[in-house]
């Protein structure tokens, strides 16, 4: 083979060409390999699962092993002709579309023309449908027609990453198989593999790492290797290098702001976030290290050996369970800072005292940022009326809804029959914007409170609002951070 001179990537060629060597998926290959051993082949597959865990791989390994001249125990035996074609991507019979491309409609058009005509030169024709839910319904229509009455010699292999967004009529259709996320322990022996076969020279503490990074998916883990032997030459990789390259935080920053959050120092914490978005470190990645070094953690105590003094098991359970809330809300908002920052700050305020018991003694600072808190709510008491107004606040607060109750503070309650009209001045377009996203929850604590069903959010005035300003927005943000903090309304 010309190519084997050629460079490749390292996960393209360290791609299973067996059934054997795909890891993690063990009853999808077993049951395709019985087919193809007993003859037994339906018309049409469907591979569902996530991305980078060997969804086209084993597509092509069935097409090589339907079409292998001199298969072996249901494999293909990659040395016949065809299997050669079929690997290098040019056999005629073997077509691959991407349905997530433009011309998806047109090969599926083609496909119409094609279909009916016998195998230029292989047993099957196969069709290889990758992302088929990004197919149009005209696509869809034109596929199922070939479905209804499939010719004997073609095979169809779907592929997709959201089975749900695949018409029924073509599920119904399909042989169908739930490809899985691979266990961080599966993915660490296969890179060892490859780094010895490859000489790479990597720590075995960074292939641990990687492990856990590539939350599940091969491909991801064995891009993140090539990248970092690109980037250290024949030197040693380490784990270091790792989070250089990827945007993560150290090891030991985690491990610093989690301290700081259990020991209730808001401005460490906050220090730690600014420094890492002043490094362009990727936030989320960032709360996902929370969550792995605190799941770590809980399972050190459980073990018997606690990680931490004076922290106990409940106090890292509740953490765990409030950082998992976070992961799901970062994941949806604009302004990961922000959230980011507002969160920490709920954490370090109160969020874990109201919901571990008072024997878990993880404060040290608490008894000096308390006090302040509750000014800040009577004050906010004041400027807005009514006993219930409070009361609202209160119930966000125990709901543990620290943004929801941050950009409350500086809204002004109206009661309408009915409804309850929270208003802001329109120079507060940001709070409003943020507050909308949570009107679901805000008419659930209404309802509670107020009796109400619906929830107005509005400007004071009826005149839209300006465009702000990047510094006033900026301004505003700070403002609404600097209330979370320490309560203090400013000058
Ligand atoms: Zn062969």
């Amino acid at each position: 083979m010309t190519e084997a001179h050629e460079y490749q990537a390292l996960y393209r060629k360290w791609r299973p060409q067996r059934f054997a060597d795909v890891v993690h998926q063990e009853y999808t290959v077993r049951t395709l390999q019985n087919a193809v051993l007993s003859g037994q082949i339906a018309h049409a597959y469907l591979l569902a699962g996530p991305r980078g865990v060997g969804k086209t791989s084993i597509a092509r390994i069935f097409a090589k092993a339907v079409n292998c001249t001199n298969p072996q125990q249901g494999e293909p035996c990659n040395q016949c002709e065809m299997c050669k074609k079929i690997t290098r991507g040019n056999a005629l019979d073997v077509i691959e579309i991407d349905g997530a491309s433009n011309r998806g409609i047109d090969q599926i058009r083609q496909l119409r023309e094609e279909v009916n005509f016998v195998p230029a030169e292989a047993k099957y024709k196969v069709y290889i449908i990758d992302e088929v839910h990004m197919l149009t319904n005209e696509a869809f229509n034109a596929l199922l027609k070939t479905l209804e009455e499939p010719p004997r010699h073609v095979i169809f292999i779907f592929a997709t990453t959201e089975p749900h967004k695949v018409p029924l009529t073509i599920v119904s259709r399909c042989q169908a198989f739930e490809l899985k996320l691979l266990p961080p322990e599966r993915i660490e022996k296969r890179l060892k593999e490859i780094c010895e076969a490859e000489k790479i020279n990597a720590s075995p503490k960074v292939l641990t790492a990687i492990s856990y990074r590539a939350r599940g998916a091969l491909r991801d883990a064995i891009v993140m290797v090539e990248q970092l032997a690109s980037y250290k030459g024949s030197a040693r990789i380490e784990e270091h290098d790792l989070y250089e390259i990827m945007g993560l935080a150290s090891e030991e920053t985690v491990t610093e702001f989690l301290k700081a959050v259990l020991a209730r120092q808001g401005r460490k914490a906050l220090e730690i976030i600014a420094d890492l978005a002043d490094r362009g470190k990727d936030l989320e990645l960032f709360v996902d290290e929370l969550i792995e070094q605190t799941r770590d953690w809980i399972i050190a105590q459980i073990d018997g050996h606690p990680p931490l003094e004076h922290v106990s098991l409940e106090a890292l359970i509740t953490l765990s369970t409030q950082l998992l809330n976070l992961k799901r809300e970062l994941g949806r908002a604009w302004e990961k800072r922000i959230l980011l920052e507002v969160k920490a700050l709920e954490l370090t305020q109160g969020g874990l005292a109201s919901s571990s018991p008072p024997s878990a003694s993880t404060e040290t600072k608490s008894s000096k940022e308390k006090p302040l808190k509750k000014a800040h709510d009577e004050q906010a008491a004041v400027g807005s009326s009514p006993d219930r107004w409070t009361q609202l606040l209160n119930e966000v607060k125990r709901d543990r809804r620290g943004t929801v109750h941050a950009l409350l503070l500086d809204g002004q309650p109206v009661e309408l029959p009915d409804t309850l009209r929270i208003e802001y001045d329109p120079q507060h377009t940001f709070h409003k914007e943020s507050l909308e996203k949570h009107r679901k929850y805000l008419e659930e604590v209404a309802a509670r409170v107020y009796g109400v069903h619906q929830v107005e959010i509005a400007f004071t005035t009826d005149s839209a609002p300006r465009r702000k300003s990047k510094s006033a927005e900026v301004r505003e943000k700070a403002e609404l951070l600097k209330k979370a903090f320490d309560g203090e309304i400013l000058e």
